[in-house]
């Protein structure tokens, strides 16, 4: 089975101008699908070959593991937004954002402290842990699935991913990520 890269859930000038064209050109183009191209080569004639990525990310190490966690990592990214996104959910994800961090103010000021905080590259996370909502970040390709937790929304903090629109204000863009960007839905339907 060969590893597909993932059609965008919209187009590439949907976000602006949050993240323009051009960071889709460069992060999804080429930054996701560099990472598809390395994982088929590295599988290719393995026991790896016809297995499906989840379990490709649960049993690899070193650079087939970093390949395949970066293209489930980035396919979750992409569906974590939407055009209209962001700010503070309603209905059941509200209720669920309250519960589990006090408030929404609460929860944005957690996420973008995970976010912001982590030094290097790495992701930040919204998952279920036991069934409840937690914050997570992660250094560079590691993933909530390694942690026996499930991944809700995840905002890609490598540079690679705000440079172009943000160049180095990672807090700006984690902040525009959540006032903007944040696509509820995939909360809600976990729930
Ligand atoms: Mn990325």
């Amino acid at each position: 089975m060969t590893i597909e890269l993932p059609e965008l859930p919209y187009a590439t000038d949907a976000l602006s101008p949050y993240l323009s064209p051009e960071t889709f050109e460069f992060h999804y183009g080429k930054h996701h699908k560099t990472y598809v191209d390395n994982l088929n080569k590295l599988i290719d004639g393995t026991d790896e070959a016809d297995a499906s990525l989840d379990d490709i990310i649960m049993s690899a190490e070193g650079g087939k593991f970093n390949n395949a966690a970066q293209v489930w990592n980035h396919t979750c990214y992409w569906n974590s937004m939407k055009p209209g996104g962001g700010g503070a959910p309603d209905g059941s994800v509200g209720d669920a954002i309250a519960e589990a961090f006090g408030s929404y103010d609460d929860f944005k000021a957690q996420f973008k402290a995970a976010a912001v905080g982590q030094f290097g590259s790495g992701w930040a996370w919204l998952v279920l842990d036991g069934g409840k909502l937690a914050i997570m970040a992660t250094a560079n390709a590691d993933l909530p699935m390694k942690h026996g937790k499930q991944a809700l929304i995840t905002c890609d903090v490598w540079e690679h991913a705000y440079y172009i629109d943000y160049r180095n204000r990672r807090p700006d863009y984690v902040e525009t990520f959540l006032d903007h960007l944040v696509n509820w839905d995939a909360v809600a339907s976990a729930l």
